[in-house]
């Protein structure tokens, strides 16, 4: 049976990824997010949406991305608009 690579379970429903020509065992998602999946530069959680890339640096977010130096990316909420309203706060 193939055994996760992750924790090492012996697992019949296990399944392969294969990424950047190397392919993985993993018995669930979970653990294929840790091994593989990359890390937010700023707050370190892992990415598991698309993301937002600059120059090889990951992060999980505009605000993220902002805090290390990058104010080349934005959220869709800051596209478009020529003089954004602020969101409403949460409470
Ligand atoms: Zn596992
Ligand atoms: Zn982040």
């Amino acid at each position: 049976m193939p055994r996760c690579e992750t924790c090492g379970n012996d697992y019949d429903k296990a399944f392969t990824v294969t990424m950047a020509g190397a392919t993985h065992v993993f018995d669930s998602f979970e653990c294929a997010i840790y091994a593989l999946a990359p890390a937010c530069e700023h707050c370190g959680c892992r990415i598991i949406g698309h993301g937002m890339e600059v120059s090889g640096r990951f992060f999980c977010c505009a605000n993220c991305a902002h805090q290390e130096g990058a104010l080349s990316l934005k959220d869709r909420a800051q596209i478009g608009r020529q003089d954004p309203t602020p969101a409403p706060p949460d409470r």
